[in-house]
């Protein structure tokens, strides 16, 4: 199986999980989104598991979640399971 290539480039420091989710909260993931790889910090759930998607959090360079200052150098991503919602 050849991976997708992550549609969103991930934010300085940080790195996506190899490992391409099918579902989250029941829904098909699109080829491309992974799983944000923060170190220090460890998601409460697997996409597949994750049942509330909510509001995405934006987290920048070295995992710092942000909500303004944007520089392009940024991610959106589930608050519960960490999938690329950019
Ligand atoms: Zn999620």
């Amino acid at each position: 199986m050849t991976a997708v290539a992550p549609l969103t480039p991930a934010p300085t420091g940080l790195s996506w999980s190899p490992e391409p989710p099918t579902t989250h909260a029941g829904i098909a993931v699109d080829p491309g989104r992974y799983v944000l790889r923060i170190p220090g910090h460890s998601w409460e759930v697997t996409p597949a598991e994750c049942a509330d998607p909510g509001t995405g959090v934006w987290i920048a360079a070295r995992g710092r979640a942000i909500t303004a200052g944007f520089t392009g150098d940024e991610a959106l991503v589930c608050p519960g399971c960490g999938l690329d919602v950019t």
